[in-house]
């Protein structure tokens, strides 16, 4: 072996160590990455939102928040109100308002992993479980602002849908399924509903209005009654001059 060729060897064995060690420190890398990764992902697939966000939010890169995001082609904002999907009829899909947009990096894969602060509101169906005698009052297209909030899987979300004041929907000229109203918050500790005392209540049987029922106006004191509660049915409502029980 010449001069030379010992140089040679030598660059090679050094060049062999470095990668070696190169190598090591990437196994090293990786170990700690691979036990993060899977945390993480155990995390995600538990559905910990709480625990996973808390983890992230400690290695630094790996939580980011946003005023809006795309997820599946669909485009989720912050503060709007969007119906999510709860895995049962889509009647039964839950409704809230997005108050936080998240993503999570997953350390090795570089998944992200999308996450959305959602604060819930009730429908009719979950507030009369509770409230029976609520059924006569609450539209379909009611719902209750709740103080509850949960993160949910932003990919969960279906759509966007438009939650007006009582007022503003009953002047409405046209009413699709993703339209709602909100007059109410319901207290789900307490299971009441809050504010009911404020409103105005109509007919002998003395309800909030529901815009649902059918109601007629009295001619003399122009207050209003629904139809069943004063005997009457639709098909008499033509030409009809009606009086009231108090003031007849
Ligand atoms: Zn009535
Ligand atoms: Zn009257």
């Amino acid at each position: 072996m010449n001069y030379s060729h010992w140089i040679q060897k030598a660059i090679q064995n050094k060049n062999k160590q470095l990668k070696e060690s190169r190598e090591n420190s990437t196994i090293t890398k990786k170990q700690i990455s691979k036990h993060s990764m899977v945390s993480i992902r155990d995390l995600y697939k538990a559905q910990k939102w709480n625990h996973l966000i808390k983890l992230a939010k400690q290695t630094k890169g790996l939580f980011e928040e946003y005023d809006c995001i795309k997820v599946h082609k669909k485009v989720i904002k912050l503060e709007e109100s969007v119906l999510i999907n709860s895995g049962d009829a889509h009647d039964e899909d839950y409704i809230g308002t997005i108050k936080q947009i998240i993503s999570i990096k997953e350390p090795t894969t570089l998944k992200l992993i999308c996450l959305c602060r959602v604060q819930w509101y009730m429908r009719k169906s979950e507030i009369i479980k509770s409230n029976p005698k609520s059924n006569e009052w609450i539209s379909e297209q009611e719902l209750f602002k709740t103080k509850h909030e949960d993160y949910i899987l932003a990919e969960t979300v279906i759509h966007s849908c438009q939650i007006f004041t009582c007022k503003e929907y009953v002047n409405l000229d046209e009413i699709e399924s993703t339209i709602y109203f909100n007059r109410l918050s319901w207290d789900i500790e307490k299971k009441q509903f809050q504010g009911l005392e404020k409103l105005q209540k109509f007919c002998l049987c003395q309800q909030p209005v529901n815009p649902d029922r059918k109601y007629i106006q009295c001619d003399s004191c122009h207050q209003w009654y629904h139809l069943e509660c004063v005997g009457l049915k639709e098909e008499q409502l033509n030409d009809f001059e009606f009086i009231c029980k108090l003031c007849l």
